[in-house]
């Protein structure tokens, strides 16, 4: 068992002001507390907190982690109280026992929403002090190394279920790399102990007939470093087991495919260094296209800085080299740790380092139940979750997949709304991008933007599903609005009246509706019918059929007078004398938002903005032109059909919804005729060609409530 003085003086070897009475105080404390408990191993339980205070002496941790290591299960294991603590060793070390206490019953609980629970008071005792954290891991880092002991193979699993789902991730957050490996690594001993071994035995045949190998790499590396003047530490090492099983089933590659199995490390003095030396290695090497990484000019959110590159080294074996300062080798190795070293007990109240759990918090805060809580952090928080932030530095969690819309909605729903596109790391992107760990993501937008019905099949995220669905439902009334302001003025019409909104008075008031939209919107949706609007409108008259070609004569007079709004050209933002072209990819029409694409002597090809081609010209942004239709664009032909209608509640609606849904759009509608049972519409439809036109005839055409539609002067 480590010994007292063995403990203080490992702090003191890092910190010269080590609290020696403290730790001296809570070893006596602990070890009569615990007295003569004993591990699952057969130890005296007291080996279990002085192994825990031992790791964060590994990690250099200020002297009051290493006290609450040492007191971390009396609480909850002895017969001693927090009271005990605080009198003995003070408020703050009273504080973090009594976080990682709460913390002690996460592993315990089987039941769900326990442990969302739990996981909850987790998140809430670290945010309060990151040492909690720091505690919590140690204590689970030894758990797992002795979980061997613990009979019961279910209580195993779930531990080594939760190290993989909650612990390693949360590790890994905070920089503690060295612990998150090793807890991953038990983590899969645990969980898939035949894939670990399989992996690790044939690593040892690879190093039994490869040793040699590997130090010869070593050796030229060095020497190709020294030739540019570098004086650089070289070292290599084998990728972790579970790492490389995640690459096996992420490329479904079989072990022998992945020879870039050994990782090696290049430190040198200064960055500017790190720069040469990549610029040496590659110029020496043949470099592996698509592997380099530059974490140094765009840190982790953890940190992290280094250099990363994949070469056909020497031996023509595929390496990977990570290149990077003795500083971010710290950093890298102790994570949040080394900046005790520099500032004890800063990082604690660090405000800008910790804004990821902050922000954990607000989810925390807007998730409905722990149950929902336990949804949205351990399974969207970290098993497929990508961490972007905003250029100001704010954290922003998101699922797997998420795009550019998820996460401008995430930001505000406003910005969501209006979003046209964004910057990733600089480069702009469309909206429809899917986003990575670690991007910085600044949203453009556009007041004139709302979202398009494409959206809802791309976003990952419920809020974005559910404001995009939202929007396209009030969209949609719109649509029924302007229909039912056509049947409307049709009833008027068939009343023998001139149609005004005054005349409608009347039936806002039976049918008890505030505002003439409400009314109009009600009609188009077919919530009631034309012939119950001129029973209000004129008692006496009765419907009576419309003659065909006067309607005809109208609708030609109705077009005419739109034409004369058609513009010599249909966008704004345009260069003038540029040809435009219409890409093919993606189909523009008017109304979609747009982006053009100015390739010289061609002139502009526009795309519509979510166009996935766009992201081909993410890296010449000079190149993107931001265009706009004219507020009454008539680029769009206009096709005519017939329709005949059951006379149904909500059959105008249907139609109305059908075209709308397959991107057309009502610019005239009239009834040419109507019996009890059915009608008959002539509805003209703005259509980019005839093979939407045709598209639209079908969708129709699949509606019950249309009996017939034909295409008109076809
Ligand atoms: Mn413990």
């Amino acid at each position: 068992m480590i010994r007292q003085f063995e403990l203080v003086e490992k702090v003191r070897d890092y910190d010269p002001a080590v609290n020696e009475v403290g730790i001296n105080k809570a070893y006596i404390f602990a070890m009569q507390k615990h007295g003569s408990q004993r591990r699952a191993s057969g130890d005296p339980y007291f080996s279990h907190p002085l192994e825990v205070a031992w790791l964060l002496a590994d990690m250099r941790l200020d002297s009051g982690s290493i006290i609450t290591a040492l007191l971390h299960d009396t609480v909850e294991d002895t017969d001693a109280s927090l009271t005990d603590i605080k009198r003995l060793f003070g408020e703050d070390i009273a504080r973090l026992v009594d976080g990682v206490t709460k913390l002690n019953k996460i592993e315990i609980q089987s039941d769900r929403t326990k442990q969302a629970e739990n996981f909850r008071k987790l998140v809430l005792a670290m945010s309060e002090d990151i040492r909690v954290l720091l505690v919590k891991l140690a204590d689970r880092l030894h758990n797992m190394r002795t979980l061997g002991f613990v009979k019961s193979e279910v209580s195993r699993r779930r531990s080594a279920a939760e190290t993989m789902d909650i612990y390693a991730p949360l590790a890994e957050r905070i920089g503690m790399q060295p612990w998150r490996d090793e807890l991953v690594d038990l983590a899969f001993a645990e969980l898939n102990p035949d894939a670990r071994n399989s992996i690790i035995t044939r690593l040892e045949l690879l190093r039994s007939n490869g040793r040699d190998l590997s130090e010869k790499v070593i050796v030229a590396l060095h020497k190709t470093l020294s030739e540019s003047a570098l004086n650089a530490e070289v070292s290599g090492r084998e990728k972790a087991a579970y790492s490389i099983w995640t690459k096996m089933q992420r490329k479904a590659a079989p072990f022998e495919a992945l020879t870039d199995i050994m990782a090696f490390r290049v430190i040198v003095g200064s960055v500017e260094e790190c720069y040469r030396a990549l610029g040496a290695i590659h110029g020496a090497y043949q470099v592996l296209p698509g592997r380099f990484k530059d974490y140094i000019s765009t840190p982790k959110p953890n940190g992290y800085q280094s250099l990363h590159t994949g070469v056909i080294g020497p031996e023509r074996m595929r390496i990977e080299v990570q290149i990077r300062t003795r500083e971010m080798h710290e950093i890298a190795e102790y994570g949040l740790a080394s900046h005790w070293r520099y500032k004890q007990g800063d990082a604690v109240h660090d405000g800008k380092q910790f804004a990821w759990i902050r922000s954990l918090l607000d989810i925390l805060d807007e998730a409905g139940g722990a149950e929902e809580f336990l949804e949205h952090t351990k399974l969207e928080m970290f098993q497929d979750q990508v961490f972007c932030f905003t250029p100001k530095g704010d954290l922003i969690g998101l699922p797997n997949g998420a795009t550019v819309v998820d996460f401008a909605y995430a930001v505000h729903s406003e910005v969501g709304d209006h979003c046209v596109g964004a910057r990733i790391n600089g480069r702009i992107a469309p909206v429809r991008s899917k986003l990575s760990n670690g991007d910085e993501v600044e949203v453009l937008t556009s007041k004139n933007k709302t979202p398009s019905p494409e959206w809802g099949q791309f976003v990952a995220t419920g809020r974005a599903k559910a404001r995009i669905r939202r929007l396209i439902r009030l969209e949609q009334r719109d649509q029924y609005i302007s229909l039912g302001r056509e049947v409307a003025k049709a009833a008027a019409a068939e009343a023998g009246q001139n149609f005004s909104e005054r005349m409608l008075r009347p039936v806002l008031k039976k049918f008890k509706l505030e505002t003439h939209d409400d009314l109009f919107a009600a009609l188009g949706e077919g919530l009631f019918t034309e012939a119950e609007l001129i029973s209000v409108l004129a008692p006496k008259a009765a419907p009576s059929i419309t003659k065909v070609g006067e309607d005809r004569q109208a609708g030609k007079s109705a077009a005419s007078q739109e034409n004369t709004n058609v513009k010599a050209l249909p966008l704004k933002g345009l260069i003038p004398g540029m040809a435009v072209h219409y890409a093919r990819c993606c189909h523009p029409l008017p109304g979609d938002q747009i982006i053009g694409i100015v390739t010289s002597g061609k002139g502009v090809t526009v795309h519509v903005s979510d166009c996935a081609t766009l992201e081909a010209f993410s890296h010449t942004p000079e190149r993107w032109l931001d265009v706009d239709w004219e507020e009454k664009s008539l680029e769009r032909r206009v096709g005519r059909v017939r329709i005949t209608l059951q006379n149904s509640p909500g059959a105008l609606g249907a139609v109305s919804n059908t075209i709308g849904r397959q991107g057309g759009n009502i610019s005239n509608l009239r009834f040419s005729s109507r019996a009890e049972d059915f009608f008959e519409l002539i509805v003209d439809i703005e259509v980019d060609s005839l093979d939407h036109l045709a598209i639209i005839i079908a969708a129709l055409r699949a509606d019950s409530v249309i009996t017939t539609i034909e295409r008109e002067g076809a």
